[in-house]
């Protein structure tokens, strides 16, 4: 008998939905029920309905697996990872959450609802108490948790502890974003080979706003937003897997970038006391060569759940400056949002 808990992955076949397949398969405390997608692969087998793009097995070993349609009906489990599209999350997800699964997305459609969690369980964990209004006003018996776009969690991971400490009072963020974020295909190789694209369509709204949220108090009416400046700058860049961002804050009480490394070098995160079996051990990694860190370098550290922070520095003009990286499709998508059903479960936040 399998004493762990089934899971559905919806959007199993996409670029996100592998990598969730390809943890979930060896989770020690899930396993997968079903693998769902749209209804043009609905009746295949995984490896008929898509090609698997990732090192390790093929298909997480599901191979002659049947997806299922995207809803309840077919694929209904207590727990629900959510890797669809934000237009079918829209529709899909209160489905799943209607008819009793917490669920947990990638997608945007909900993240800015003040009564939907956006979570990174290292910065936010009691956010994670909105589900009990979630349930009120929309008379759920399920749920519905969100992460954050990837770029967004890869820097609130490093100014949450800077928030903490000091308070962010401004920001502004430059971005060289791989190219995985953007799906597959994504974008042509013609126009990414050795260039550089400065626009990702809505990209810069979301970092701007989502970082608020994550870094806000909660009301009685659900998530505030926190109060600072936020300016974000996004770029496309020829790299496979890896955000880079760097980043300029105005912090109070203006420290110094001894004050900050030192703030930064000793955080463990919010989430530390449950052990959660995908969280690093160190969720911030801090370098002090000039030169790191690098996508090429680091981005795989911790199975791509770390955190690297590097060129801490003054900022003549915000005070403080540095460089952050992530991965950007699992710290930034799968393994943050498995990393939250994690925690739901160690805080007792699941429906039963
Ligand atoms: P993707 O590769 O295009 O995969 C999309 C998935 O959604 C496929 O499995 C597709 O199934 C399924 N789908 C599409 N329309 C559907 C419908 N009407 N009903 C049910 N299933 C449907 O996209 P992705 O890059 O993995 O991104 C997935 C989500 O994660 C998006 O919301 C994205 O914004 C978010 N996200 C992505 C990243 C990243 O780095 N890539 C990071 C953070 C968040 P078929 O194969 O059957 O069409």
């Amino acid at each position: 008998m399998n004493a762990t808990i089934p899971v559905t992955v919806l959007g199993a076949t996409g670029t996100v939905g592998q990598r969730f397949v390809r943890r979930l398969v060896r989770h020690p405390l899930f396993h997968i029920e079903h693998l769902a997608a749209s209804e043009r692969s609905a009746g295949k087998t995984y490896a008929e309905a898509c090609e698997w793009r990732l090192g390790g097995e093929a298909y997480g070993g599901l191979a002659s697996k049947r997806l299922v349609a995207a809803d309840p009906a077919h694929a209904m489990a207590p727990i629900v990872f959510s890797a669809l599209d934000s237009g079918p999350a829209r529709e899909i997800e209160p489905q799943f959450a209607a008819a009793g699964a917490n669920l947990f997305s990638n997608a945007s459609a909900f993240r800015m609802e003040p009564d939907v969690p956006l979570l990174v369980p290292e910065v936010n964990p009691s956010h994670l108490d909105i589900l009990r209004l979630q349930r009120e006003r929309r008379g759920y018996t399920g749920s519905i948790s969100t992460n954050p776009n990837c770029t967004t969690t890869i820097l609130v991971m490093a100014l949450a502890p800077l928030h903490t400490r000091f308070g962010v009072e401004a920001l502004v963020m430059s971005s060289l974003q791989a190219v995985s974020g953007a799906g597959y295909p994504g974008v042509p190789s013609l126009d990414i080979l050795g260039n550089v694209i400065p626009h990702i369509a809505g990209e810069e709204e979301k970092v701007e706003v989502e970082s608020k949220k994550l870094l806000g108090r909660l009301g009685v009416q659900g998530a505030e937003l926190a109060d600072f400046a936020a300016s974000a700058a996004c770029h496309r860049v020829p790299v496979l897997e890896g955000h880079t961002l760097a980043v300029s804050v105005r912090l109070c009480g203006a420290p110094s970038p001894a004050d900050v490394r030192e703030t930064l070098a000793q955080w463990r995160g919010l989430a530390r006391e449950w052990e959660l079996a995908s969280a690093p051990k160190k969720p911030l990694v801090l370098h002090d060569a000039p030169n790191r860190p690098q996508p090429r370098l680091d981005v795989d550290d911790a199975e791509g759940m770390a955190v690297h922070v590097g060129r801490i520095r003054a900022c003549p003009l915000l005070g403080i400056k540095f460089a952050v990286l992530g991965h950007n499709t699992e710290r930034g998508a799968a393994g943050g949002s498995i990393l939250n059903a994690e925690l739901a479960l160690a805080r007792g936040s699941l429906q039963r």
